[in-house]
């Protein structure tokens, strides 16, 4: 039986997304700095998800940038491609750090306690979905594309799996994350291997956390997936378009989480099912949860500070809309209107 989950608690991720609060204006120059560098490239012409062509007008213009919804299979798209020149111009920030530096007991810290927050109920949520199918976690092989600092693989670790690795193209958070996990699970690939990997990978499970949102070729990654037998399950999590974007859409003031920067397009509940079923797999569990309401809450946090209410009034404000977070949520959630999206997809 399908399983769906519904709602996360939102308190840790509040206490680690602090800076959105407090460095809006830094974030918003970094967003504005992007856009203007995504406003350069060419048009795109098909759907990010489907392939199929878009339309020529726009259903709205955010920070500049117009936006489309594909007619076909219901994804959003920005309209200009995500061509190298912009994969290189927002990705590849860490070369110049420091690999071998010493790491602070703080970075320690805040690494186990992101971990275990926010990571631990992602691969939980993947081995019960796992159970319900009948299959044993113990016994497969897992490969995480995109890894980052290994926060997932770390977390599979964390939970007792064993043949478990990761990938990812930055030096910097390949040695931060197997000195955080104190293991080798993870290692470096070129960014133009990322779709090859999983072609001849001799794995049960490819996980794509965060990841195929950010990919210049999604279908050529689902592609390779699709031609590897060996692979039997698809762990996915991606950003969608929900109510965070249309808050996007009506504030200039507020830095943009959900689509900015590197998130160019946007899943739906129908554009992902369409995904998963062209490229011959099945959804098994959903986990929806989100962050629209931290983001509304924000918003209006932030229009507030700018126009002079008090500090009393705004403590006045956060001390009511705080306890509501998590049930509004829910309320989303259970609808699909969140703003992310964990799924489980499983071979024909
Ligand atoms: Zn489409």
């Amino acid at each position: 039986m399908k399983i769906e989950q519904y709602g996360k608690s939102s308190i840790s991720v509040i206490k680690q997304k602090k800076s959105f609060f407090n460095d809006n204006d830094k974030h918003i120059e970094a967003q504005r700095k992007i856009s203007n560098i995504y406003k350069q490239q060419p048009i795109r012409l098909c759907c990010k998800n489907c392939d199929k062509p878009l339309k020529k007008e726009n259903d709205f213009i955010k920070d500049g940038i117009e936006y489309k919804v594909c007619d076909i299979c219901t994804h959003l798209n920005g309209a200009y491609e995500d061509t190298n020149e912009f994969c290189n111009a927002i990705y590849t920030g860490d070369e110049g750090k420091d690999y071998a530096q010493n790491y602070k007991v703080s970075d320690i810290e805040d690494f186990n306690y992101r971990l275990s927050s926010i990571y631990i109920p992602k691969a939980e949520f993947l081995y019960t979905s796992l159970v319900n199918d009948n299959a044993a976690p113990h016994k497969m092989k897992y490969l995480d594309v995109g890894a980052g600092s290994g926060y997932f693989v770390g977390a599979l670790n964390k939970i007792g799996l064993k043949n478990i690795s990761g990938t990812e193209v930055s030096r910097y958070q390949v040695d931060f994350g197997n000195t955080m996990i104190g293991s080798d699970h993870l290692s470096v690939h070129e960014i133009n291997d990322t779709n090859n990997l999983p072609k001849e990978s001799d794995v049960d499970v490819v996980s794509l956390i965060g990841v195929l949102e950010h990919l210049q070729d999604p279908r050529g990654a689902m592609e390779y997936i699709k031609k590897n037998n060996r692979i039997k399950y698809i762990y996915i999590s991606v950003p969608l378009f929900s109510l965070s974007v249309f808050l996007e859409m009506i504030s200039n003031d507020a830095f943009h989480r959900q689509l900015s920067g590197g998130h160019t397009h946007l899943y739906t509940k129908k554009s992902l099912e369409y995904l998963a079923d062209e490229f011959g797999f099945d959804i098994i569990s959903e986990w929806w949860f989100g962050a629209d309401i931290i983001d509304l809450y924000r918003q209006i946090f932030i229009d507030m500070k700018k126009s002079q209410c008090s500090k009393k009034i705004r403590n006045l404000f956060q001390d009511m809309i705080t306890p509501l977070i998590d049930s509004m949520q829910f309320e989303l959630d259970k609808k699909y209107a969140s703003s992310e999206v964990h799924v489980l997809l499983k071979r024909k």
